[in-house]
């Protein structure tokens, strides 16, 4: 990576150190080489891939992204499921053990901040509720909860590839009666259509490397949860796919890393755009991104709280 030249062309404090002092002079910078994350998730690769703008906003500016009623229903929905297997015994995973822990983790919610930041109004929220509710009821037609043993859920797992720092958290991890792994994934948005299904197995691949990675074993299966639908799509990592995954993941850090030396993340339009936080300073939407700053140098009012998804 290029060295970073953080010469301001008026003041030589750096523009977040005078807004923490209460300033508001705005300072252009002449040069500036983003800082490189310092690991890669399965997320960030896809996030990379899916549009590299969105993925400096996220990884590199660090800029908060607003809460979104998608995201936050997805997290309920993961809660509620997490708890299900790990804090009951087989036996007791029913759909009315279910819906009591929507909701004691409801419960949890409404109280905070961030959902209130939503600003649903009394009808949203009920649909909102209900949503969660249908599809909390639609997992127990993908599978039988009674039948899990699960070794560990919200399972955070750290490997080194090639210098390279991965990262990443497993919904769920499964151990089948002879002893072997599957990694168990719940998706809460649309399954994508056959058409993109592979690509989108992609990200899926890179839990199982990780798996190989930090645990020394290869998961025989990496099933998707789609609860929507609802639907299982169940990808078998092989010796093949592990290679051409850890092919594609140093191509993508590579990629970051020409990004970041020549301070060049380009919009990537795309159906996401819709969900996108950052539409206000992207150009493909008429604004204008901020000036690189170096993440040590963001505010820490602007720093959200370490995520690894
Ligand atoms: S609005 Fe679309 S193109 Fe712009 S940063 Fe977001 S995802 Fe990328």
């Amino acid at each position: 990576m290029m060295a970073s030249d953080h010469r301001p062309s008026g003041d030589a404090r750096p523009a977040a150190r005078r807004q923490r002092e209460g300033h508001s002079l705005v300072v252009v910078f002449t040069t500036m080489s983003p800082t490189l994350p310092r690991s890669l998730s399965p997320s960030r690769v896809t996030s990379f891939t899916d549009c590299p703008l969105a993925f400096r906003f996220r990884a590199i500016d660090r800029i908060p992204e607003a809460p979104s009623p998608h995201a936050t229903k997805g997290t309920l929905v993961h809660r509620v499921l997490e708890r299900l297997v790990w804090e009951h015994a087989a036996g007791d995973r029913t759909p009315a053990v279910a819906a009591a822990e929507l909701d004691r983790a409801w419960a949890d919610l409404v109280d905070d901040p961030r959902f209130g930041s939503l600003e649903l109004d009394e009808g949203a929220r009920a649909a909102f509720r209900a949503d969660a509710a249908q599809l909390v009821e639609n997992y127990f037609a993908l599978e039988d909860p009674d039948a899990v043993e699960a070794v560990g859920v919200e399972v955070s797992l750290e490997a080194d590839l090639g210098g390279l720092r991965l990262r990443g958290i497993i919904d769920r991890l499964d151990r089948m009666e002879d002893g072997t792994l599957v990694v168990v994934d719940y998706k809460t948005g649309r399954a994508p259509s056959p058409r993109f299904e592979r690509v989108k197995l992609t990200g899926v691949h890179l839990y199982a490397l990780l798996c190989e990675l930090a645990l020394g074993a290869v998961p025989v299966e990496v099933r998707l949860l789609h609860l929507r639908e609802p639907v299982v799509i169940t990808a078998y990592p092989s010796p093949q796919t592990l290679r051409g995954q850890r092919q594609r993941t140093m191509a993508v850090w590579h990629a970051i890393e020409r990004a970041c030396e020549h301070a060049d993340f380009q919009p990537r339009p795309s159906g996401l755009c819709a969900y996108c936080s950052y539409q206000p300073l992207c150009p493909a939407f008429g604004g204008t991104p901020p000036d690189l700053v170096p993440p040590d140098l963001v505010p820490p009012e602007l720093v959200p709280p370490a995520s690894v998804s």
